[in-house]
């Protein structure tokens, strides 16, 4: 898919704000820092459309941008800061349950896994609990262009079977690098795919 326009659409604090659910969206969620806004700009060819990791505390938006006016990613809050309070993760978790189970334009989760690091806790906790909501999800693991890619493919491999403790069927995963632009088509094949179904 070539993208031809990516523009911002609107930033949300409220589930009850969001647009309109009239065309099919994709989420994309991972820990702070783990290349989201990165990712996202490099799929649109545009350097500043998602901006560079929020600082923890700062308020948790759901930025919504229209990508060749039919779809949508949604770049959500990331986890995993270390310094969050109990109530501001709690906050997060009621305020992204709510947006990722009754989002029915919702297509697929992309979620975000460092591919440098060894299969995290609070990664497979977050599948888990994708997959316990039957909401459909992928891997994508980031920053590829840091390390080889056998260590890529060993820890993925690792996480593969994390997972296998959860799920029959592993789900499909994309390798990138927001440097060199590793996965790019096959996310945007990916995305055409589904919303040619
Ligand atoms: P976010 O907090 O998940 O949105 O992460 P960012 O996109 O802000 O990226 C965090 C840091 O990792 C930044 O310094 C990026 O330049 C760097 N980064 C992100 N993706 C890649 C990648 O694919 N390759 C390399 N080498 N660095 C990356």
């Amino acid at each position: 898919m070539l993208i031809k326009s990516a523009t911002f659409v609107v930033s949300n604090t409220k589930i009850s704000a969001l647009p309109a659910p009239d065309m099919p969206e994709y989420a994309f969620i991972g820990r702070s820092n783990v290349g989201k806004s990165s990712l996202i700009n490099m799929l649109v060819n545009q350097k500043g459309l998602a901006k560079t990791s929020q600082k923890p505390g700062k308020t948790q938006l759901i930025n919504h941008f229209l990508i060749n006016g039919s779809w949508y990613i949604v770049d959500l809050p990331g986890y995993g800061y270390a310094k969050v309070s109990k109530s501001s993760r709690e906050k997060w978790e009621k305020f992204i349950r709510n947006y990722l189970t009754k989002r029915e334009s919702l297509q697929c989760v992309f979620v975000l896994v460092d591919s440098r690091l060894e299969p995290q806790q609070i990664d497979l906790d977050f599948c888990c609990w994708l997959g316990e909501c039957g909401i459909a999800f992928v891997i994508v693991y980031t920053k590829a262009d840091k390390q080889s890619i056998n260590k890529s493919k060993q820890n993925m491999a690792a996480f593969n079977k994390a997972l296998k403790r959860w799920f029959e069927e592993v789900p499909a995963s994309f390798l990138t690098s927001s440097e060199s632009g590793l996965g790019k088509d096959d996310i945007l094949t990916f995305v055409e795919e589904v919303n040619s179904n």
